[in-house]
């Protein structure tokens, strides 16, 4: 059996949602995983109360950038109107995931960002991971909320709610909502024996071009809006 371009990205978004499964950054029916179908304004993403363990390609819902549903059966996350709105306006970006991970969450709640505390967070996530606004979950206002938030770069804390991130490849978004947790992880515990002291700027430009040739994923020509 040949698999079509379409089997294959339905397979990459089950891929990456049994990843962030496994590694406990997600439980069943909450979360959110999507892909980008090429350059038509259309994603795959996985389904409304999806189950990680059983997940099949057949299940992952087919849309249009309009909201128009392309496949029959499951319906589409409710988060699905944030990753459109991070897939229309960062033109680069492929993947986006969204979790509920647990230490990112808390300090989502505190409404406490990550600042530079190690330097992979420059090389793969573009710098801090700030906290947005608070945001009405399952709106457009919050995929606007996200966006302000993430900027140019590649994860950002929803307040009250979560964890955005967005990637070049499935692969990248995975490992970048796995280095958030692990971050916000670090980050908690050290706000508990003292003060997280943070890497200074000018000694994390030498990164900028590493974190430019492979993870960023903004439009380098236009940043305004
Ligand atoms: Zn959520």
């Amino acid at each position: 059996m040949t698999l079509t371009k379409e089997d294959m990205l339905r397979i990459e978004v089950v891929e990456g949602a049994k990843a962030i499964f496994i590694k406990g950054l997600v439980d069943a029916g909450e979360g959110n995983v999507s892909i980008r179908n090429g350059k038509r304004e259309e994603l795959f993403i996985t389904p409304s109360f999806n189950k990680y363990l059983t997940l099949k390609k057949e299940e992952i819902v087919h849309m249009n950038f309009d909201g128009t549903p392309l496949s029959t059966g499951k319906l589409p996350s409710t988060e699905t109107k944030m990753h459109i709105a991070i897939y229309k306006s960062r033109p680069k970006v492929q993947a986006v995931i969204h979790t509920h991970s647990e230490y990112a969450t808390i300090l989502s709640i505190a409404q406490k960002g990550i600042p530079i505390i190690m330097e992979e967070m420059y090389i793969f996530l573009g710098g801090s991971v700030d906290v947005s606004d608070f945001g009405k979950a399952h709106t457009e206002e919050i995929g606007q909320v996200a966006l302000n938030t993430l900027a140019k770069k590649n994860a950002a804390l929803l307040a009250n709610h979560g964890v955005i991130v967005c990637g070049k490849s499935m692969d990248h978004a995975v490992k970048f909502a796995e280095l958030v947790e692990k971050l916000a992880k670090i980050y908690w515990g050290t706000l508990q024996i003292g003060e997280p002291k943070v890497i200074s700027t000018e000694y994390l430009e030498r990164f900028q071009k590493l974190h430019n040739s492979l993870f960023a994923n903004y439009s380098r020509s236009k940043k305004k809006k």
